[in-house]
């Protein structure tokens, strides 16, 4: 049985009365910190951590159904010393997730949808971030995205530093940020809500896509069509010797 609108409303009003201070892009302290491209500063990004409520009560949060088809629960297939790694890091991309509702409750327009991530490699953490998608205007501007931008834009962690390393998201990974951690070579991914639940709460599209990739690209419900396949060959041919020729480049 999947909790119901009204049971999803008081969850949304109880928390409503436990969130903390948002944390404000504005806010500026006395010493200069760096600002991350989406405009918190790592400091300010702690700060909501500390201070988030911790996971909604049992109450609220059960869910008895399978949900998405295919989800395979992480303690069966990790060890006890590693689920309780994936609880800690779950916890805290469930925490980083809550911003956007917490900023809607203080009267502020949210940057985006319910959705938080950390990338951790080797127990570190090496990048987060919540979903900034009305704030930036841009589509791109998942949790998980963010997560990755503040990595290695931001911190400076190399590609081959992400290589290995696992992705902890409040909600499953959509096929645009799941291909991303792939290009990545993200190791693991954890999530704790799925594109069931993203589409019963939020509407989000991500069963669709998921199921118009598995079609023939003209019967998909968002299209493509080749122009012509001896051009984009030629292309290849014209430049893959110069620019490839070492083999670097290639894998990404
Ligand atoms: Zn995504």
């Amino acid at each position: 049985m999947k909790i119901s609108g009204s049971t999803a409303a008081l969850l949304f009003i109880a928390f409503a009365f436990t969130t903390p201070t948002v944390a404000s892009a504005d806010d500026h302290s006395d010493a200069p910190q760096p600002k991350t491209f989406y405009g918190y500063t790592p400091a300010q990004t702690q700060k909501w951590v500390d201070e988030a409520p911790d996971l909604p009560s049992k109450e609220f949060a059960v869910v008895s159904d399978a949900g998405s088809e295919g989800n395979v629960q992480c303690a069966a297939t990790a060890s006890k010393e590693q689920t309780e790694i994936d609880l800690k890091f779950i916890k805290r991309a469930i925490k980083l997730a809550s911003h956007n509702p917490a900023q809607a409750m203080h009267g502020h327009a949210p940057d985006g949808g319910l959705f938080g991530a950390v990338i951790v490699k080797d127990g570190k953490i090496l990048g987060e971030g919540w979903n900034t998608v009305l704030k930036e205007g841009d589509p791109s501007r998942h949790g998980e995205m963010n997560a990755i931008r503040q990595a290695t834009h931001d911190n400076g962690h190399g590609l081959d530093e992400l290589a290995g390393a696992t992705l902890y998201t409040s909600g499953a990974p959509c096929p645009m940020c799941y291909s991303t951690m792939a290009w990545a070579n993200v190791k693991r991914i954890v999530y704790a809500s799925d594109y069931s639940d993203a589409m019963t709460y939020g509407g989000f599209k991500d069963e669709p896509i998921r199921v118009s990739l598995g079609l023939p690209i003209d019967k998909r419900e968002w299209p493509g069509c080749q122009v012509e396949s001896g051009l984009g060959r030629a292309w290849w041919e014209q430049y893959n010797a110069v620019v490839y020729k070492d083999g670097k480049g290639a894998k990404y």
